[in-house]
Parts: C-alpha cells; sequence; structure tokens
C-alpha cells in the first residue's frame, strides 16, 4: 500500500459502481464497453449476474455505503430474475445507509412497467434515463432504439413510480442537429421537470460507426460556433427551469445533484465490479478486464477479473484532483487541497491560475478556484496546461 498518499485516497470507499456490458444493439456514436445482443450468446447475462455477485461478495465491504450506481450498457436490459438476483446481492453484501442514492441507467427503449416497480421496491432512489435526443432522424441516425414518445412514456412512469429522483441524457453537437432543434429538444425536455439533466458535447471516438461515418465524409461535424451557441443556451434554458450547473456537463435542482458522480469528482475512492470496472480501492486503481466473456470465466475460475493495478502516485494524484475538482463549480478548494497535500502544495500552480483569471477563464472566490463558463468552453485545453 503506498504510504505518501494523503489519508482521503486510503480511506474505505463509500460508493459502488456495477457495469453491465449490454445492450439491444450497438448505437453508432458509443465507445462504452458494450455490446450488443446480436453479440452475446444465450446464457450470458444471467451467468455474467452470477460472477458480478461473486465478486461483489468477495470485496466484504463491511461500512455503509453512500452510493451505488449501476451502469453500462443498458442495465436495464436485464430480465427480472438477472435483476432480482443482483438486488439481492447488493442488499446482502453492500450495506447501505440510510438516506444512499441508488441509481439505475435506463434506456427509454428497454422500459417495462414491472421493472420499474421492481427497482423501487429495493430502494432504487434514481434513474438516469438515456434521452439523447427528440429528433426521430437524429435517432435513427445514433441507432438508438427508442423514439421520442418512449422518453415521454419512461419519465411518465419514473414519476409515478414515486423515485426520488431522476436524471435525463441529452447530447448536443450531433451532425445536421443545428442550433434550433437542439433548443426545442431541450425545452420539450424541460417541460418535463426533470431534477436533473446531464448534457454531453458529441465525440468522434475512434471505431464507433459515426467515426467511420465521418471519416467517408458521409457526416460532417458540427461547427464550433455552433457548440458553443448549443452549450450556452443550455446553460440559460436549464437555469430558468432552477436547475443549476453544478458540473460542466451536470445540472440539478437544489438536493438532486448526482451524489455517486460526485465521488468522481471529489477524486475519491470506490469499488467498481463488472467487466471493464474502473475501482479506486486502497490506494491503487484498477480496471477489470473488458471481455464480458473472459470476466465470467476469470471468475468461475477463482482468478481475479482485474487487468490493470495501478499503485497511485502522489504527485500524480494531486495533478488528477485539480483536473476533476475544476470540473466542478465548487472549484479547487485550496484548504482542503493543503490539508490533503500540505501546505504550500499549490503554488507552483498560482502564477498559472493568475493568467487564467487575467483571461476571464477563471474566478478566486470564497478561498476556491473555479471555470468561469468562458473558462468551461475551453477546459479541455486548460486541463492539458495543467499536466506536466
Ligand atoms: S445504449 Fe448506451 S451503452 Fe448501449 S450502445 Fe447505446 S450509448 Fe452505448
Amino acid at each position: 500500500m503506498p504510504s505518501d498518499l494523503p489519508a482521503y485516497a486510503l480511506a474505505p470507499p463509500r460508493s459502488l459502481y456495477v457495469h453491465i456490458p449490454f445492450c439491444e444493439s450497438k448505437c453508432s456514436y458509443c465507445a462504452f464497453n458494450s455490446v450488443g445482443r446480436e453479440h452475446t450468446p444465450s446464457g450470458q447475462i444471467s451467468a455474467y449476474v452470477d460472477a458480478l455477485i461473486r465478486e461483489l461478495t468477495e470485496l466484504r465491504i463491511h461500512q455503509p455505503l453512500e452510493t451505488i450506481y449501476i451502469g453500462g450498457g443498458t442495465p436495464s436490459i436485464l430480465d427480472r430474475s438477472s435483476w432480482n438476483r443482483l438486488a439481492e446481492a447488493i442488499l446482502r453484501h453492500a450495506p447501505l445507509e440510510a438516506k444512499a442514492e441508488w441509481t439505475v441507467e435506463m434506456n427509454p427503449g428497454t422500459l417495462h412497467d414491472a421493472k420499474l416497480r421492481d427497482y423501487r421496491s429495493v430502494g432504487v432512489t434514481r434513474i438516469s434515463l438515456g434521452a439523447q435526443s427528440l429528433d426521430p432522424l437524429i435517432l435513427r441516425s445514433l441507432e438508438r432504439i427508442h423514439s421520442p414518445e418512449d422518453v415521454f412514456r419512461a419519465v411518465d412512469r419514473i414519476v409515478e413510480e414515486g423515485f426520488p429522483s431522476f436524471n435525463l441524457d441529452l447530447i448536443y453537437g450531433l451532425p445536421g442537429q443545428g442550433l434550433q432543434s437542439f433548443e426545442s429538444d431541450l425545452d420539450a425536455l424541460l417541460a418535463l421537470d426533470p431534477p436533473h439533466l446531464a448534457l454531453y458535447n458529441l465525440q468522434f471516438e475512434d471505431g464507433t460507426t459515426l467515426s467511420l461515418q465521418r471519416l467517408g465524409g458521409h457526416v460532417e461535424e458540427e461547427r464550433e460556433e455552433v457548440q458553443i451557441a448549443m452549450f450556452t443556451s443550455a446553460c440559460e434554458r436549464t437555469a430558468a427551469h432552477g436547475l443549476l450547473q453544478y458540473e460542466i456537463s451536470n445540472f440539478a435542482l437544489p438536493g438532486h445533484r448526482a451524489r455517486h458522480n460526485e465521488v468522481y469528482w471529489e477524486n475519491a475512492p470506490y469499488f467498481g465490479i463488472g467487466a471493464g470496472a474502473w475501482g479506486c480501492v486502497g490506494g491503487v486503481r484498477y480496471r477489470n478486464v473488458c471481455s464480458a466473456d473472459r470476466y465470467i470465466k476469470r471468475i468461475e475460475a477463482g482468478e481475479s477479473p482485474r487487468d490493470e493495478n495501478d499503485v497511485l502516485d502522489r504527485d500524480a494524484l494531486f495533478l488528477e484532483s485539480l483536473v476533476v475538482m475544476l470540473r466542478h463549480v465548487n472549484g479547487i478548494d485550496k484548504s482542503l487541497m493543503e490539508e490533503r497535500f500540505g501546505s504550500g502544495c499549490l503554488d507552483e500552480s498560482i502564477p498559472l491560475f493568475q493568467r487564467w483569471i487575467a483571461s476571464g477563464w477563471m474566478h478566486w472566490r470564497d478561498g476556491r478556484w473555479a471555470l468561469t463558463q468562458a473558462g468551461q468552453l475551453v477546459s479541455d485545453s486548460l486541463f492539458l496546461e495543467l499536466l506536466p
């Protein structure tokens, strides 16, 4: 165990991420660790859930967890029997605090009333729904399996089922989207009164169908000035609905921030289980083997599913903390960083921060450095400047 790490990095994790790497079919822009049903052998999902349960059991979690996030892939692809086995294992082997947040990601095309009831009845508190767009042509071009009507129906059911919170994902900067259509989608989603909205800028990831289509000249990236206009408009429209931006891509009503994701932005430890899942425990950041098949085989053979085990380095952890904290509106808390990494730890960064402040990209307020909206728009290049 690395001994020179700050105590917070060695504290027992209070969060658990569970990865479900299966989808009905692969979306054209998706580079997540997931496979479509056509590449999933019969019986594999059930065997995968058995493996997840075994990995979870072997974590021997004693401390009560504050958050659980079941993501993917498409967790809502699990049939009721697989879900019930997984949920039972979580309730048995992952003790939850009384006010724990438990999120399940859902694709509107996999909505199933009985599944939603199952989630709620075991204590799921939050559904994260991948709406992505409300334009039928765009949804089709992205190879999403749902229609705009599926999104509306899913939100109705989530609200009727009484989940304390839910999130809607929306993508901007899609080929052929245009500012007007984006704004009209956003307005329609905001009219559903979501307590939380996550707004993602489309990335052309290597190896995706969409990226190939761009290389072949069949689709074009949205112009940068349009993407900036979309982001700026989204910040205004969400604020008008009382959804406050608390991270570059995330907006929430008071009391509805995604607590699980805040663990990542604090660079705090967490458990991760499942194929391709990352975790960070005891000063080691690990990643499980990505293939569901190899994951199952390793667990069945009693072997560790971990493919990468990086012992955290104090300097690298410090820099990572700066980057993830700058994504959050709370920014970099000077006292907190000094408590964690020692007094004077920010001395070398301050001249850079002063330059950013002079450029209008950062502000210094109440003992914190945080990005302005102008800084958020160029955050990727700012983060590169922070790294050695
Ligand atoms: S549903 Fe989500 S995880 Fe699955 S392929 Fe589409 S974008 Fe990727």
